[in-house]
């Protein structure tokens, strides 16, 4: 009976797996509906990556017809620069990983990277260019090993060491006594928000795509892993064309370019000392974190 059991078992495991892999993709962009299908034109050529460049033209976006979310949003992002995109909960910053991702289609203007629509070009081209490290990144069920190999099929152990590396972890995964073979995930060791934000930044790393979107954490890290966490993230985007979502300011000081998002619209735009020169919704936005800051340091001390 066991015999007949067996394939069973191994279906099971393979079915979890594969919706374990969807839900990961899921909670990479918080999607709450499943998104409709994005289809790639017949014989849509491959993107050709020459330097990253990204640009928004002019786009419009809307979930539901009757509310729009982006209402005309342009910025271009040469190759290897930082973009920081901020605003209030709500504005639609998520949403702009979204489209470049290409979960959604834009229903107005267009995405280019280094001149080509995304439309126009093959899914799995365009997505093996982009590099995602979201807010709240959901383990696999297996070794912290097989999780940061997942970033690139057919990583050797040798790259995965070296990824994690780079993401500062590798220190902490030789500290367990199993080492890289430590499961982890639901049934395994569990990661503090700052070990599993370390993963996704090791799995990018394996990834080495040259775009790179970092949808930053709202659940709060502590001050020390924040800026430990940001020490990293400055390393990984260096060369990179970069785009920020943002949820605290302080992380965006160093962009080249700073964009605030209101209800869907670019409202104000420029270098962090520009801005706060301007005394708008950036300024008092600033004033407003650094206060809240000052009061945590107090409280963590
Ligand atoms: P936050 O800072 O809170 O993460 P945000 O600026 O990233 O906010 P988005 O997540 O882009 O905001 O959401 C913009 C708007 O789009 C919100 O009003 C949200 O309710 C709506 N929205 C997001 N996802 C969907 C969806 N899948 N279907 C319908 N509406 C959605």
């Amino acid at each position: 009976l066991a015999q007949l059991f067996r394939p069973l078992d191994m279906l099971g495991m393979v079915y979890r797996e594969i919706r374990q892999g969807l839900i990961d993709m899921e909670a990479m962009f918080k999607l709450v509906d499943t998104p409709p299908e994005v289809v790639d034109q017949a014989g849509a050529p491959d993107l050709h990556v020459a330097g990253g460049a990204l640009r928004f033209e002019d786009v419009r976006f809307a979930y539901d017809p009757d509310r729009p979310i982006l209402k005309g949003v342009s910025f271009a992002i040469p190759a290897g620069g930082t973009l920081a995109v901020v605003g209030p909960s709500g504005a639609g910053k998520s949403t702009l990983a979204r489209l470049i991702y290409r979960f959604y289609e834009v229903t107005g203007g267009r995405i280019t990277i280094d001149g080509q629509d995304i439309r126009a070009v093959s899914q799995a081209s365009l997505r093996r260019a982009i590099g995602i490290v979201p807010q709240d990144t959901v383990l696999f069920n297996d070794t912290i090993g097989y999780n940061i190999a997942y970033g690139r099929d057919g990583a050797g152990q040798d790259e995965v060491e070296a990824a994690a590396k780079g993401a500062a972890i590798d220190g902490f995964i030789r500290s367990l006594p199993q080492g890289y073979d430590t499961r982890v995930g639901e049934r395994g060791l569990k990661l503090s928000g700052g070990e599993k934000q370390r993963v996704a930044i090791a799995r990018t790393l394996l990834k080495n795509p040259p775009i790179l979107i970092l949808d930053e954490a709202t659940s709060a890290l502590d001050s020390r892993t924040e800026d430990e966490i940001q020490t990293t993230l400055d390393a990984i985007s260096e060369r990179r064309t970069t785009i920020i979502i943002a949820h605290r300011l302080s992380t965006v000081v160093h962009a080249d370019e700073i964009v605030v998002l209101d209800a869907g619209r670019v409202v104000e735009r420029g270098s962090h000392a520009a801005l706060l020169e301007a005394r708008g919704i950036y300024a008092e936005m600033w004033a407003r974190q650094q206060a809240e800051r000052a009061a945590e340091l107090v409280e963590e001390a």
